[in-house]
């Protein structure tokens, strides 16, 4: 008599970092990795996992891909508001380690069916992985969630540190106009200025917890088996020629949104990561309004405004006449006071909608948005080129301010909003994206990259290839 033993799946770990803009495109690539056979473990912190099952999508529905946590190390909290990500970057990296390699000696213990732990995908600000990795004799690859642009700034923060640019002399230089001093060792990235670099470069003080950790985790990542990266070559050409020379193999497999929406077999594609629950009312509003018609503003997970600075984008949306739909988070304001003046609910009801989150992709992809203003997330910012919307781009933190000067003067798909914003700025730069000369030549670009973007992800095309070279040569192979 003959046995018939099935092999046994690779197990992929994958371990997001645990913010909204991380766990998205990890979700994506946990999915991709399931379709082509993989065993998955998706691990969240027990913060987030609470969230999730309040906002209905934690868990999945297949035997082979499942949910894990780790405590991320703060303080116990209660409410769903975004956590403090400086807190979280340095709670991770001084507690994460542990409970991690915990969890992976309890899943090459289980007696459960849970094949072997085989490679792990991990962020890369979450480099304790590599650390973990090494430990089992698997390969670690690491997904760094910004664009490569915003990457290669980071490794060359020590030469701004060697040439005296950072830290900065004292704090006027942040509003004197020493930031518009343009810095030119970085290769691929010309005339780009230090306004432009990763907002760890704002400080005056050399042992600034955050410059040090956005160093040190970029640093760590160069012993990972592969980097990879949720954008394309057509999008990124020239910085990916620089920084191979610089990183183990290097990865653009995105945009992953659309990678994953390819697959027809998918039956885990309802199943979602949203911190807050979607509201799904929206799409009717929009099937209401006209092509091109809509003003759609989402600052993201994090970005939070001052009460000044709602008014002023409130009163500049009013102000310009256009339908808008506008994305407020409990959350959103400091403090809790999200209160828009009834004189400007009264006046937007007929062509404004407020709601807490939404499917952002799907809006995006909806005939009726003609712009985005948006706070230049790097998410954010691919998915709005994929569905060839140009974006108004008001940058709050982290990587967005170098998001912001691509999408505006290498891609053209942008406009920026000063920081200090004003209502007669936001209600002049919405009129000319809706309607105007500039708005319309942005409008064509955007489209131009929706399609590269497409093409991309299409079979033989740049993206799909680099994940099956990933999962054949980094991800099944042996260390
Ligand atoms: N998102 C969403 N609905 C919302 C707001 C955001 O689905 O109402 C998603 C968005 O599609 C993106 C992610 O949340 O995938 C936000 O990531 P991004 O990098 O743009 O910004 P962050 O939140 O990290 O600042």
């Amino acid at each position: 008599m003959s046995i018939f033993l099935e092999p046994e799946k690779p197990h992929a770990v994958c371990l997001p970092f645990p913010a909204q803009g991380h766990i998205n495109p990890m979700l994506k690539l946990a999915i991709l990795l399931h379709h082509r056979g993989f065993y998955i473990t998706f691990v969240n912190t027990e913060y987030n996992h609470r969230r999730l099952q309040k906002s209905g999508a934690a868990g999945s529905n297949s035997p082979d891909f499942h949910f894990e946590t780790i405590p991320d190390g703060l303080p116990q909290a209660d409410s769903d508001t975004t956590q403090h990500i400086p807190s979280l970057c340095l709670s991770l990296k001084e507690n994460g380690l542990a409970p991690f390699r915990q969890l992976l000696v309890k899943l090459n213990s289980s007696t459960e069916g849970i094949p072997p732990v085989t490679c792990i995908v991990s962020d890369a600000i979450l480099s304790f992985a590599v650390v973990a990795a090494d430990e089992i004799g698997v390969p670690c690859v690491c997904f760094r969630t910004t664009n490569a642009c915003c990457f290669l700034c980071n490794k060359y923060l020590r030469k701004l540190i060697e040439k005296g640019i950072i830290p900065l002399k004292d704090s006027s230089y942040l509003t004197n106009g020493c930031l518009d001093t343009t810095v030119d060792c970085i290769p691929s990235l010309n005339n780009i200025r230090l306004r432009d670099f990763p907002a760890v470069i704002r400080t005056t003080d050399i042992n600034d917890p955050m410059l040090n950790f956005s160093m040190e985790e970029t640093e760590r990542v160069s012993k990972a088996s592969a980097i990879i990266f949720n954008t394309f070559d057509a999008l990124e050409a020239e910085v990916l020629n620089a920084l191979s020379p610089l990183c183990p193999p290097v990865y653009f497999i995105g945009p992953l949104h659309l990678l994953v929406n390819r697959l027809q077999e998918n039956s885990l594609k309802f199943m979602g990561g949203n911190l807050w629950k979607e509201e799904l009312g929206c799409i009717e509003w929009l099937n209401s309004k006209k092509p091109n018609s809509v003003v759609y503003v989402n600052f993201g997970s994090v970005t939070v405004l001052t009460p000044q600075q709602l008014i002023e984008f409130a009163w500049g949306l009013a102000n310009s006449r256009k339908n808008f739909f506008w994305i407020i988070r409990s959350d959103t304001v400091v403090g809790d006071s999200a209160n828009l003046p009834s004189e400007f609910v009264e006046e937007t009801k007929d062509r404004g909608l407020i709601a807490r989150w939404c499917p952002q992709e799907q809006v995006l992809s909806h005939p009726s948005i003609g712009v985005f203003l948006t706070h230049s997330g790097w998410n954010s910012t691919i998915e709005s080129m994929c569905s060839g919307v140009p974006m108004m781009c008001w940058p709050f933190f982290a990587d967005q301010f170098v998001n912001c000067r691509f999408a505006c003067t290498e891609w053209g798909v942008g406009m920026e909003i000063d920081n200090n914003v004003n209502r007669v700025e936001v209600e002049k730069i919405v009129r000319e994206m809706i309607g105007g000369e500039k708005g319309k030549s942005l409008k064509n670009k955007a489209i131009d990259w929706k399609k590269k973007a497409k093409e991309a992800t299409e079979i033989d095309g740049s993206s799909y290839l680099n994940f099956n070279n990933l999962v054949k040569n980094v991800l099944l192979a042996k260390k």
